[in-house]
């Protein structure tokens, strides 16, 4: 693996971040919050042990929101907008970066699809095989 597979970034270059471990295992997000968040039909993210993320720079520029019913925190630039990562206020250890973030291949690839019981009408799950939850896949 390359560096460009443990390190990453947003969109305008203020925020800046690496992991210290490849991440394993990665999935599709099909949420309604994910399609808003995203202004796409899902999320593709990597899902890692927090304590392997480092940020390098930016700190002040992430803006983390949560969603007032909970839920993992969406951590974005407010600078350009770009999402980074998710973690569970209440687990550091529970965070999950997005795939398009990584500067290079982060060498995972997505192995399962979650909430597609609320897949976008417009755009149907692909039938690639891939392990599907109807609502969240447990983490551990
Ligand atoms: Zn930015
Ligand atoms: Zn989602």
């Amino acid at each position: 693996m390359t560096d460009a597979s443990r390190s990453g970034g947003c969109l305008c270059g203020g925020v800046r971040f690496e992991l210290t471990e490849v991440p394993q295992d990665a999935g599709y997000c099909h949420c309604t919050r994910c399609q808003r968040r995203t202004g796409t039909a899902s999320s593709a993210q990597a899902r890692i042990d927090g304590r392997t993320f480092r940020l390098l720079q930016g700190e002040d520029m992430v803006t983390a929101w949560r969603h007032p019913a909970g839920g993992f925190e969406k951590c974005f630039c407010r600078e350009c907008g770009a999402h980074l990562f998710s973690r569970n206020p209440d687990d550091p250890t529970q965070m999950s970066v997005r795939m398009s973030a990584f500067d290079g291949d982060p060498g995972v690839r997505p192995s399962f699809r979650t909430f597609v019981a609320y897949a976008a009408d417009w755009e149907p799950v692909p039938a690639d095989g891939l392990e599907r939850f109807y609502e969240r896949k447990p983490r551990y």
